[in-house]
């Protein structure tokens, strides 16, 4: 075992997450003071050793550690080196052992910024706070084990200011209020990953949206004006509509969030999706987004990468998503935007690769188009009643966990009886634009 060098889980991320251990469980307890951007956390995980282990290495950003425990016991010693807590055991923990760590620490939480990736994490709005995780910003406020396939449930606390609400994934448990602050805990049951933990923190209107699958609600400022309803308001349709063609909603609720701020890009959370004020119009491109992160609750979020290096199963298909909407809402069908889209790629260098773009390509635009456009080539062969009963077992059987290209692979293979082996290959694996299949003659 080195103790000199920190572990990487994934070659996407260096110096995030240790596969030495896993967290089960994550109870996080948090007090944010908004006027002076102060975070002070308890955070208690409840996790297993993988393998033998003389310390255990958690990703934590910028945060000064007061404390730690293993199993109700100080540590040997305890370091932060870097964007890392490197704990120290006392006792060596057998493989397979379940332990539980303690953590109390404070700090000023900022974005971490990455090479590839730009800036995550906790980030401070005009008024108020988005946590935005995507890949590597989750270290920003809590001590994780930061790698995609270490789901755990999730506790979260947060007592903030009275004026503001606070949304985080799962349920909301309990609203506490004190004399000039509210505590607002949220029960995530489901394993999520460390990258889709959220804390959204706004002036923000709660409302109830009717008729959806399971209880939706928006939280947005009180004056985000009637382009809200052209952007936001068929959502319950949306996802009776995904409901359909992906199976039942994974989590027991969907939030919108929509910030007082622009942003840039909306932003995926288990269980809830932020957007910007700017997203407040009448107008495809945001409804399309809208789409996509709601689709994101199934693949992404239910369904999750096992490496980063797989992200067309979450990109492609929320991009794939956009177009089932469109060709759904009365817009333009699905084929449409494949030959659309086809066209454009063509026009675009091809020297990527899907199923392992690389870090600094895979948020690129052609991993979330040719992603789709690989579903689209996979319906065109199959037809579709095989492609949408493929994606909704896709979902059911590996609903709560983690996969990997190959296992997509051999799933739709042994699903529908089709030889996909080219397909696949010219799709995933090869840099030049495959054709798209024609259509299957009507039977
Ligand atoms: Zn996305």
């Amino acid at each position: 075992m080195s103790h000199g060098s920190l572990p990487t889980a994934d070659p996407y991320l260096p110096g995030h997450g240790d596969p030495a251990w896993g967290a089960t469980h994550y109870a996080l307890d948090l007090d944010y003071d908004l006027a002076g951007n102060r975070l002070r956390g308890d955070a208690v995980i409840d996790a297993v050793a993988r393998e033998d282990l003389t310390r255990v290495v958690l990703d934590l950003a910028g945060m000064d550690v007061a404390k730690v425990s293993v199993d109700g016991r100080a540590p040997a010693k305890y370091a932060v080196r870097g964007t890392r807590l490197v704990v120290t055991l006392k006792q060596p923990l057998a493989g397979g052992t379940p332990f539980r760590l303690a953590v109390r620490y404070a700090g000023a939480p900022e974005p971490l910024i990455d090479e590839h990736h730009g800036d995550a994490g906790w980030e401070e709005l005009t008024d108020g706070v988005i946590v935005a995780g995507q890949p590597h910003g989750a270290p920003t406020w809590f001590p994780c084990n930061d790698r995609p396939d270490d789901k755990a449930s999730y506790s979260l606390s947060v007592t903030t200011d009275a004026d503001y609400t606070v949304v985080a994934n799962g349920e909301l448990a309990e609203r506490r209020r004190g004399s000039s602050r509210v505590t607002w805990r949220y029960e995530q049951v489901e394993p999520m990953a460390t990258y889709l933990a959220t804390v959204q923190i706004g002036r923000y209107r709660v409302q109830e949206y009717a008729g959806a699958p399971v209880p939706m609600r928006s939280a947005a400022p009180a004056d985000a004006g009637p382009g809200f309803e052209a952007a936001f308001g068929r959502q319950p349709e949306m996802m009776a509509h995904f409901v359909e063609r992906f199976g039942p909603y994974p989590f027991a609720t969907y939030t919108s969030v929509v910030t007082a701020d622009d942003l840039e890009i909306p932003l995926e959370s288990q269980s809830l999706s932020t957007f910007g004020r700017n997203f407040c119009v009448d107008d495809w491109d945001a409804v399309r987004l809208v789409a996509h992160e709601m689709a994101h609750q199934w693949f992404g979020n239910a369904v999750t990468l096992a490496r980063w290096q797989d992200i067309w199963l979450h990109e492609g298909f929320a991009c794939y998503s956009e177009w089932l909407w469109s060709e759904a809402s009365g817009g333009e069908s699905a084929d449409h935007w494949a030959d659309h889209h086809h066209d454009r790629l063509g026009g675009l260098d091809e020297d990527l690769v899907l199923a392992d773009p690389g870090p600094e390509l895979m948020f690129d635009d052609r991993v979330y188009k040719r992603g789709a456009l690989t579903l689209h080539a996979l319906r065109r062969t199959v037809g579709d009643e095989a492609f949408f009963a493929l994606l909704r077992d896709w979902v059911a059987q590996h609903v709560g966990g983690t996969v990997t290209t190959e296992e997509f692979r051999a799933f739709a293979a042994r699903h529908t009886g089709a030889d996909l082996e080219a397909l696949f290959d010219a799709w995933l694996n090869e840099t030049g634009l495959p054709e798209l299949p024609d259509r299957p003659a009507a039977s």
